[in-house]
């Protein structure tokens, strides 16, 4: 589990992974008329996570590559936990990452008259029994993978005293905890599924979709499988928790399907990402306790997170495809996940120049009130996105950090009487600055040199830093809110304790006085990418207005990634 894996997985000599290689078997062989049919199965008891769009990415991707259909249906078994805002944010979400289950939404809660036939039907034949025994005395029995469990003292109840008092529950004539439906297959069996598992439980919270019709619903193990069969589904996909659940998948499919129709269950490898927590329940606790800003916080690995984080589909898309689908447990560095949206917005974001943290520099020698139009390439690895025009004035923003009185040798940025280039404009050289009482810098003095203008020959001259800058006068003020880590351990989910101690205290950093050139700020629309030159990846969040735009920063520049490989 805390091995993690740098290899990007392999596919196979057809380039599939093993579960689409699975599929097309099965297709070839001509299992289920030649059909295929995938399900996503989400309960809407929380927001998706990147680790439910490694699932569905394979349940809607392998629909779409073999010819196949892909149902979404809600796992809505447990009216206690479950909730109509998630089925939307849910659907939002699948969209989002461009895949769309046309006219195949289904609910779990859909099939619940045909599950309680199944039940009734079971309990005539013998195969099921309502047990009165308390949750912990059916624990304590159940044994150990090494030791067999203890039969219940109600397991050999009559027929018709097990289907008179599976009515009555369903009635609501008994407490919640009081009874439950469970299966008689082998209380000595190996797999630990298999000892009388638990069908029906009693819940009198009404069903927000189903009212108050259902006193008792049915647990995972007895709805899954069947509401695959009765849906049609042939290949239903899940990450390898299930593996232990697929005898028991199989045992009760098998009491309604036949040679012609049978789903099967796959399982591949749950996605765990370093710095973070992928458990819903988890998740659901930071935003309840306001650990962070909701479901859509930046720092979150929900989708809704990622994305006003600023990443973008294709790079969820690429991230889920190097890392690959497998059969065994692993931990995903974030830095490739990082790495891919990086490497997708390289390609794609409109370079813009913003300050995040500005001091003013003043060119003594240019005429006060004179303004030159400097263009700028939108994106220099694709020209064709075409070029802005930035203003140049007397005054102007530069970042605090590129200036420095008593550099170190390898400085290559500002210092005084030494020569740098301003990106796109003029070369320049400081003279000296001006500080306030506490020894801060409040002002840069510096001449520029007209002959060395961006195009002109003497642009040529050899200078070793390049600074980025905005010009004071048209400068727009911006908040920039910058994040770490959400945890500050590799592991959350693998150490000892609460894991809320585990959070990284500095992982949201806010500054409100960036300064941003005037084109992008005529231009702030939520969710739009930027480059913000030598700086790193932004995205206008929502919380931005016309006075106060505001970015969230995607990602730095560098690519750890890259250089982690390299080791
Ligand atoms: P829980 O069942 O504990 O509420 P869950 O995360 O499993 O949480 P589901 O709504 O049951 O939530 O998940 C829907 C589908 O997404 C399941 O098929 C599940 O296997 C898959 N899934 C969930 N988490 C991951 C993950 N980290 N990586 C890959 N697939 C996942
Ligand atoms: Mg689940």
């Amino acid at each position: 589990m805390t091995e993690i894996i740098k290899e990007e997985a392999t596919v196979n000599e057809n380039g599939l992974n093993f579960v689409e290689q699975e599929i097309v078997n099965d297709l070839a062989a001509g299992k289920n008329g030649g059909r295929l049919n995938t399900r996503f199965p989400p309960e809407p008891n929380g927001y998706l996570h990147i680790g439910h769009a490694k699932a569905f990415i394979m349940d809607f991707g392998a629909a779409e590559k073999f010819g196949g259909t892909c149902n979404l249906r809600f796992d809505d078994t447990n009216p206690q936990k479950e909730d109509t805002e998630y089925v939307e944010a849910i659907k939002e979400d699948i969209h989002w990452l461009g895949f769309d289950w046309g006219d195949r939404l289904y609910y779990a809660s859909d099939y619940f008259p045909q599950l309680f036939d199944l039940a009734v039907r079971l309990i005539k034949e013998g195969k099921a029994y309502v047990d009165e025994q308390s949750s912990e005395e059916i624990a304590r029995q159940k044994g150990t993978p090494t030791r067999p469990g203890e039969n219940s003292p109600f397991r050999d109840r009559p027929v018709e005293e097990n289907l008179d008092l599976f009515y009555r529950m369903n009635k609501g004539e008994f407490e919640e905890g009081s009874m439950v439906l469970r299966a008689k297959i082998d209380m000595a069996s190996d797999n630990m599924h298999f000892r009388d598992p638990i069908m029906y439980r009693i819940i009198k919270t009404p069903h927000w979709r189903t009212g108050d019709q259902w006193k008792v619903y049915p647990m995972y193990d007895f709805a899954h499988g069947q509401s695959d069969y009765f849906e049609g589904v042939t290949h239903s996909i899940c990450t390898l928790e299930f593996v232990p659940h697929r005898p028991l998948y199989e045992y009760f499919v098998k009491e309604l399907a036949d040679e012609s129709y049978c789903p099967r269950q796959i399982e591949f490898n749950r996605l765990n990402l370093t710095y973070t927590v992928m458990s819903k329940r988890k998740l659901l606790q930071l935003v309840k306790e306001g650990l962070v800003n909701g479901w859509d916080d930046p720092r979150m690995p929900t989708l809704r997170g990622l994305r006003r984080r600023g990443y973008t589909p294709s790079s969820i898309k690429e991230f889920v495809k190097k890392i690959g689908y497998t059969k065994y447990e692993a931990l995903n560095h974030i830095e490739l996940l990082e790495h891919s949206v990086r490497e997708d917005l390289n390609k794609t974001a409109t370079r813009v120049s913003v300050i995040q943290n500005p001091v003013k520099l003043i060119l003594t020698n240019y005429p006060e009130g004179q303004t030159e139009m400097m263009t700028m390439d939108n994106n220099p690895e694709n020209l064709e996105e075409g070029q802005h025009e930035m203003p140049f004035t007397r005054e102007l923003w530069i970042e605090r950090e590129d200036f420095m009185e008593n550099p170190p040798k390898k400085f290559f940025r500002m210092s005084p009487d030494k020569e740098v280039r301003l990106k796109g404009a003029y070369i320049i050289k400081c003279t000296g600055v001006k500080k306030d009482e506490n020894g801060e810098i409040e002002e840069i003095y510096a001449t520029y040199d007209p002959e060395t203008r961006s195009g002109l020959p003497g642009a040529d001259r050899k200078v070793k830093g390049t600074l980025h800058w905005v010009s004071a006068p048209t400068a727009v003020e911006a908040e920039i809110r910058d994040y770490d880590r959400l945890f500050a351990v590799e592991n959350p989910s693998a150490e000892e304790g609460d894991f809320r101690d585990l959070l990284n205290p500095d992982s949201l950093k806010v500054r409100t006085n960036a300064k941003i050139e005037p084109w992008l700020a005529e231009r702030i629309k939520a969710g739009d990418n930027y480059q913000f030159v030598r700086l790193g990846y932004y995205v206008v969040d929502p919380d931005s207005t016309p006075e106060k735009p505001v970015f969230n920063k995607t990602i730095g520049l560098k690519d750890t990634w890259a250089k982690e490989m390299k080791k």
